[in-house]
């Protein structure tokens, strides 16, 4: 008798997984009182007291400084739009090179095309998936202006290391926090790890407001420099008197007073849902453990970790059953899992034509200059190999989950992996 359900055994679970929701009536409220006021955005793209935005804005701006422990705290309508204003902020410009992760949404390194530089892409650790400081050196050049780091899955990067390294080159490092709020190092909170932290308030992160983000930083020029990006910087900075212009091309990325009343009503829940969602990785890392072929998630030293992504690594090298097979026999048990997160993104056409801006390939070359940075099939060597072969990725951690259904998740993956007899 097979006991797999994808050998046409019983599945473990037959009923979908309730959505991750987060959205209450305090936040019904909070919008309902912004309604009623009629001002749905403050804002005004010159140098008057409205360029810093209005009430709701700012207060959900110093509540999140405090909570997180920063000085400033800027807020914008993206993590995308944040990333932008952070790279400008920072001087990146033309010929600049920056370097990225090749394991993240796109926007962590399309951030710095945005701003007519180039990305150099650093292979991920096999433990955190996140960029350090060993494959980091191996990229820095004469041209290297700056780094963004992605706390990967929840798992910050390895500021520790990554910070000296940048300090010695006089290099600005940028924090990817979107996946990691809540998320600490040492007690410092992500967002507060390296020059500027950029956070993500979409609808699918941890907490949200639809579409959102902040900046975090604890200088005071780099906070003036992304509130300018943020709000028509050219039509700014004369009445302002601010001198340094470079970069200051100004964008909308100006935050509702709507998103900013959700988004305070969402950090007041962030501890909680970060509570549940520890709560879920530690049962699935004791039920789990000892399973054949399956690494769970490694947690390193002086990391809480914020658990977005449950993330695992199957050891295909070891084992004589492909992972797509093991994955379709977990799904088969009625548990959505993944397989891999993202191609590479140098595998993306964007820099595979080397082609951005115009037919001729600005940024990467132009008019017989040309960056040198090619991206070929093989530059991250370990990202490929946990994209094509060992990553496996549970979404499923989270505070809208019951025991019972966490219970599921952990008997439908277990089930599988003590069975592999069954898939050869
Ligand atoms: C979600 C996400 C982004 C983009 O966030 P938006 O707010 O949608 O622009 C960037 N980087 C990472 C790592 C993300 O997870």
């Amino acid at each position: 008798m097979k006991k797999l359900a994808i050998n046409g055994a019983p599945p473990v679970r037959t009923k979908p997984f309730p959505p991750y929701q987060t959205i209450g009536v305090e936040e019904k409220n909070a919008v309902l009182e912004v309604m009623e006021s009629g001002i749905l955005s403050d804002y005004l793209g010159t140098w008057s007291p409205q360029f810093y935005g209005g009430y709701r804005v700012q207060k959900f701006e110093s509540e999140w400084a405090d909570y997180f422990g920063c000085k400033h705290a800027v807020s914008v309508n993206s993590n995308t739009s944040g990333l932008n204003a952070a790279v400008a902020a920072v001087g990146v410009g033309p010929g600049d090179e920056v370097i990225v992760s090749p394991y993240t949404m796109s926007a962590s390194a399309a951030c710095v095309v945005a701003n007519n530089a180039i990305p150099v892409f650093a292979d991920i650790d096999e433990e955190t998936f996140c960029i350090n400081a060993r494959t980091i050196s191996s990229q820095i050049t004469a041209r290297t202006k700056a780094i963004v780091a992605v706390d990967i899955f929840g798992h910050p990067a390895d500021f520790d290391r990554i910070m000296p390294l940048a300090r010695k080159y006089d290099i600005a490092v940028i924090e990817d926090c979107a996946q990691a709020p809540g998320a600490t190092l040492h007690g410092c909170s992500a967002g507060t790890l390296a020059d500027m932290g950029v956070f993500s308030l979409n609808y699918h992160k941890t907490i949200h407001t639809g579409e959102g983000g902040m900046v975090t930083t604890a200088s005071d020029r780099l906070a003036n420099r992304v509130r300018l990006v943020r709000n028509h910087a050219e039509t700014v900075v004369k009445g302002m008197g601010e001198t340094d212009i470079v970069n200051m091309v100004g964008q909308n990325y100006r935050m509702t007073e709507i998103e900013a009343a959700i988004g305070s009503e969402q950090l007041k829940k962030l501890s909680g849902l970060i509570e549940s969602r520890r709560h879920c990785a530690n049962f699935f890392c004791k039920k789990l453990s000892g399973l054949p072929f399956l690494t769970l998630p490694v947690v390193r030293p002086g990391v809480e970790h914020g658990w977005y992504v449950f993330a695992m690594r199957y050891a295909h090298a070891n084992s004589e059953i492909p992972r797509e097979r093991v994955v379709a026999a977990i799904q088969a048990e009625g548990i959505p899992i993944g397989q891999g997160y993202v191609e590479p993104l140098y595998l993306q056409p964007m820099y595979q034509n080397r082609v951005a801006f115009g037919p001729e390939g600005f940024p990467f070359r132009w008019r017989g200059w040309d960056s040198g940075r090619i991206y070929e099939k093989g530059l991250c060597p370990v990202a490929e190999r946990m994209h094509e072969k060992e990553l496996i990725q549970l979404a499923l951690c989270h505070a809208s989950l019951t025991m019972c259904d966490i219970e599921d998740i952990a008997r439908g993956i277990a089930k599988v992996f003590e069975n592999l007899d069954e898939l050869r």
